[in-house]
């Protein structure tokens, strides 16, 4: 994954999909509170051209991608209670390395003031 490749040359480490925690965040950093979630446009249902639902079978698809957005936006709010900052990547929002990376960065080097 680009995305873990960016992470490392940039010296931060982290743990990966972390099943004790809401969601199972793909990227952890423990010491910074902080997780990365990397979704997919189309199963998260990501409001960019892949995110388009099939026109096809369309209670169905809105019934299973619905479901997973609300999913997700539970694990959120379970995590931003327990105290943790979250970033959530698009599938799409990854090509743009340069962009990324300036949000990664912003993002992980970003201090509480709590
Ligand atoms: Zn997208």
């Amino acid at each position: 994954m680009a995305i873990r490749r960016m992470l490392f040359a940039l010296g931060y480490r982290y743990r990966l999909h972390v099943k004790a925690l809401a969601g199972c965040p793909d990227l952890v950093f423990r010491s910074r509170k902080k997780v990365i979630f990397v979704h997919g446009c189309f199963w998260h249902g990501h409001s960019c051209p892949r995110g388009h639902r099939p026109s096809s079978n369309r209670e169905f698809w809105d019934d299973k991608l619905g479901k997973n957005q609300q999913r997700d936006r539970r694990n959120v709010e379970k995590l931003v209670d327990a105290g943790w900052r979250i970033l959530t990547i698009w599938e799409c929002e990854t090509h743009d390395t340069e962009a990324l990376k300036a949000r990664l960065t912003t993002f992980l080097n970003q201090i509480e003031e709590v």
